[in-house]
């Protein structure tokens, strides 16, 4: 264990190092898999599109029949779905968007292009070769990797699957994530709250962050603020689930045994983050499970979570890591504070502005439920109305 106070960036890389990806697979019906974590790359066994085919409703002819003023018979008819007769010489036929080229056409003229009358057309426009076709394999061709390992299987995802004809996918086995709350003061939400008690917040908060990451959570409720009890509950959380996670309980107050159950059973990696909301965080190991302690603080849970935990539990879950998206918004508001710690301020973008909520205390979670996004300012920075900030939107740390 150190002491030392750790910036968020070498924090997170010492708990991604610690992340261990999960190896257990399972082979899905795909129906069953939006949003699990795809393990096995998905190659494509046939072209998409299967055949050249036409773009839009119009007519299929030979760029070398065309001619200004010259009417072409119109042979025959193709809908989607069925395969024309090859095209003769001099003739065009009524095609149909999504329907195969016949062979021997080179071209479609949009219908919006043409003059028509009983069984002939009149192309308007001189056409070029290739207009309108879609090309066999344009999209996919044969043999082409279009899924990857860790890649979170996405409606789209699923949809380029099902485009190449996957009926199952082998996915990784869902992280099962055990949670327990500690703090005496706290009480369920359905109980009577009485004098010096709140309910328990984190709890919510949590396992719809860890639901909404697709992980199956095993809640074991609250934990009175002591060792032996603390001790008990972690034993059985490492025990039954491949990460624990739990609020509270990790500051230095007489009352915070989670980092002393966590060093009697087994190890710890970290401690203090400098950043605001947040600092305390215990990252460790008990028996085969990780651990990760966050702060009771509701936003600071929140925030640690987001920025700490999810890319973690990326990893774990088999996924691919990447950084989150940021993106450089003008401030709509004005900063100054000095300090050693990272500020992540909850904001939302109103007209192409990064604004603050009005309350930026730990406590306030109201602040995390109004925000879309986070402003990170590194320490001690001072910021004027209209200079560049950076904004972390939460929509993707949220799902
Ligand atoms: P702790 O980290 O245990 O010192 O708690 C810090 C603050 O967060 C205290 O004000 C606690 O009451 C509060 N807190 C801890 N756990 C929760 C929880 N599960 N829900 C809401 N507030 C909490
Ligand atoms: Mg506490």
């Amino acid at each position: 264990m150190s002491d030392k106070l750790l910036s968020v960036d070498e924090a997170l890389t010492h708990l991604l190092d610690g992340a261990r990806p999960i190896a257990d697979r399972e082979t899905l019906d795909a129906d069953d898999t939006l949003d699990r974590i795809l393990a096995t790359p998905q190659v494509a066994g046939v072209n998409v599109p299967p055949h050249d085919n036409s773009a839009m409703d119009g007519y299929a002819l030979r760029v070398a029949d065309w001619a200004e003023g010259r009417w072409l018979p119109v042979a025959q008819r193709i809908p989607a779905g069925q395969i024309g007769q090859p095209l003769a010489a001099g003739t065009a036929a009524r095609i149909f968007t999504g329907a195969p080229i016949p062979e021997g056409a080179d071209t479609v003229v949009i219908q919006e292009d043409c003059d028509a009358r009983e069984n002939e057309v009149l192309p308007t426009r001189p056409p070029k070769p290739g207009d309108n076709i879609r090309r066999a394999g344009e999209d996919i061709a044969v043999g082409q990797t279009v899924l990857r390992p860790g890649q979170r299987l996405t409606p789209a995802r699923l949809g380029v699957a099902a485009s190449v004809g996957a009926t199952t996918l082998t996915v990784f086995r869902r992280l099962k994530v055990a949670v327990f709350f500690t703090g005496d003061e706290l009480v369920m939400p359905g109980q009577p709250l009485p004098p010096g008690r709140i309910y328990n917040s984190n709890r919510a908060t949590l396992i719809g962050l860890l639901r909404g990451l697709g992980c199956a959570v095993l809640d074991l409720g609250q934990v009175p603020d002591r060792l032996d009890a603390t001790r008990l509950t972690l034993e059985r959380a490492s025990r039954e689930a491949d990460v624990v996670v739990t609020s509270g309980g990790v500051s230095v107050g007489e009352e915070d045994h989670v980092k002393a159950a966590v060093e009697t059973l087994g190890s710890i990696h970290l401690w203090k983050v400098a950043m605001k909301p947040g600092k305390p965080l215990v990252f460790g190991r008990v028996g085969e499970a990780d651990f990760l302690g966050l702060p009771g603080n509701p936003v600071s849970a929140f925030v640690v979570f987001c920025l700490f935990v999810r890319p973690f539990l990326v990893k774990r879950m088999g996924g691919e890591a990447r950084p989150p998206t940021t993106f450089t918004v003008p401030a709509g508001f004005a900063w100054s504070k000095p300090g050693k710690r990272r500020e992540f301020l909850r904001a939302r973008v109103e007209d192409g502005r990064a604004v603050l909520y009005p309350s930026q205390s730990s406590g306030v979670l109201t602040s995390a439920a109004w925000a879309d996004g986070l402003v990170d300012l590194e320490a001690g920075i001072t910021v004027r109305d209209g200079d560049p900030v950076r904004y972390l939107p939460l929509a993707e740390m949220l799902s």
